[in-house]
Parts: C-alpha cells; sequence; structure tokens
C-alpha cells in the first residue's frame, strides 16, 4: 500500500513575514495522517519553518542540494546542512533546475547519492517538454531519465526515493495533464522502472504541474497517482491544505 504523499515546492517565494502566515496557517490546520505532508521553503527559511512546523506532523524539505559534501564550494547548500535543519525531504532535477541551471542526469545523479548517503528521501522530477509530447517524444524522454536512475542505483539504494512526474508543459501554466494522461505516464513509469531492476509498484510516483484545490480530487482518484507536488497552490495555506484533504 502506497502511502499518499503532498509536498509543497515554494520555489524562490516567501518573506519572513508572508511565511509565517502560510506557516500558521499549516499548523492550525494539521493534515490527517492518511497522508503524508512536506514543504520545501527556499533555503534561507528553512530554520524558520523547521521552528514553526516542529511537532504539527507537516515535513520539511529542500529544493535541491549540493552534490558536493562540503568545503570551496560558495554558494552550495550540502546534504548535511539540511538534515541539520530538520530536512527529511529534498527535490532533485526539477525541471526549472534543468533547464535553467543546466542539470544533467549524471548531476542529479551524483546528487541522489550524496542525498540517500545522508538519509534524506529525494523527490525526483521527470518529464517532457511540450514539444517533446507534440512530436510524440513523451515516454522516450521520461524513460530516458528513469533509466539514468535505475542504471546508477539500485532498488535496494533507491527505496527512499520519490518520483514526480511533472510535464514541463504543465508546470506553472495553469494547464494540467488530463487525470488519464497522468495516469497513462506513471503506469508507464511504474514500467519503466521495473524494466530496471526496480519494484515499480512500490515506487511512489507524484504528479505535478498546476494542480490546485479543484482538481486534486480527480487527479488523486486514479490508481498509480500517489500524490502531487504543488507549486504555486502551496503558497496559499486554504489551497494546500485543500489539496491534502483531497489525497
Ligand atoms: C512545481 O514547481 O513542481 C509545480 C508543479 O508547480 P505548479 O504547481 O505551480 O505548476
Amino acid at each position: 500500500m502506497r502511502k499518499k504523499l503532498v509536498v509543497g515546492n515554494w520555489k524562490m517565494n516567501g518573506s519572513l513575514a508572508s511565511n509565517a502566515l502560510l506557516l500558521q496557517g499549516l499548523v492550525e490546520n494539521p493534515p490527517v495522517d492518511a497522508v503524508e505532508v512536506a514543504v520545501c521553503p527556499p533555503f534561507i527559511y528553512l530554520g524558520q519553518a523547521a521552528s514553526a512546523l516542529e511537532g504539527c506532523g507537516v515535513m520539511l524539505g529542500a529544493q535541491n542540494l549540493s552534490a558536493f559534501a562540503g568545503g570551496a564550494y560558495t554558494g552550495e547548500v550540502s546534504a548535511s546542512m539540511l538534515q541539520d535543519l530538520a530536512c527529511e525531504w529534498v527535490i532533485v532535477g526539477h525541471s526549472e533546475r534543468r533547464a535553467y541551471f543546466g542539470e544533467s542526469d549524471a548531476l542529479v545523479i551524483e546528487k541522489l547519492r550524496m542525498a540517500l548517503a545522508a538519509g534524506l528521501r529525494p523527490i525526483v522530477c521527470v518529464g517532457e517538454t511540450l514539444e517533446q509530447r507534440e512530436s510524440g517524444l513523451a515516454t522516450q524522454v521520461v524513460g530516458a531519465q528513469l533509466d539514468a536512475l535505475t542504471q546508477a542505483l539500485s532498488a535496494a539504494e533507491a527505496v527512499s526515493l520519490v518520483v514526480a512526474y511533472e510535464p514541463v508543459w504543465a508546470i506553472g501554466t495553469g494547464r494540467t495533464a488530463t487525470p488519464e494522461q497522468a495516469q497513462e505516464m506513471h503506469v508507464f513509469i511504474r514500467q519503466r522502472l521495473s524494466a530496471g531492476g526496480w519494484v515499480g509498484e512500490g515506487v511512489r510516483v507524484l504528479y505535478g504541474g498546476s494542480v490546485t484545490a479543484d482538481n486534486a480530487s480527480l487527479l488523486f482518484g486514479k490508481p498509480d497517482i500517489d500524490g502531487a507536488l504543488v507549486g504555486g497552490a502551496s503558497l496559499v495555506a486554504g489551497s494546500f491544505l485543500a489539496i491534502c484533504a483531497a489525497a
């Protein structure tokens, strides 16, 4: 039985004041035990979020981590630093990092190794662009991203890893994949992971891309959608909590 997981990715949004309100909203109406919930604020606000969320059942994650363990890497944040700030989760290979910061599959793997070695649970993002989907290349692109994972990591090493299917054309665009499109890709993801030696049925696969309180129930109604990675709608406590409740 795969427990549903809803993760809020705040991206580069927030301030001490606005975060305080958002965190207060989460603490006052904590999500039910039936679903796991985490939020991923910007690095600089992890300490604020860790203090505010302590004991309320909402877990903490980061949006990225360094591929290096520590030392002279100006501007980087290591896996052990994230652990120090009570992070349990870390997003790796988000499409924005792949597109704007040149993160390759190889770098994603290095980051994953760091995260796993530190006991962090990674949420690895995969997904195709609109052009790739319209050219009929969606499964080829996602398949190659998944093969990079299964070739580098054994099933045992990756046991805590979660996959997020995030079609790039649906992120922040208001254009959600239909529940049927997402379900179809999630089934493909499980099959491809199994073909690579992992237990595809056991891996949680989240959907991400313009998930809102309005479309969450239909998405979560599909048998292979195990929750969501939520961007924009995670910035408003009411919307995020409604998505958690739908899970
Ligand atoms: C994301 O950034 O992971 C995401 C899914 O964003 P949004 O929900 O805003 O589309």
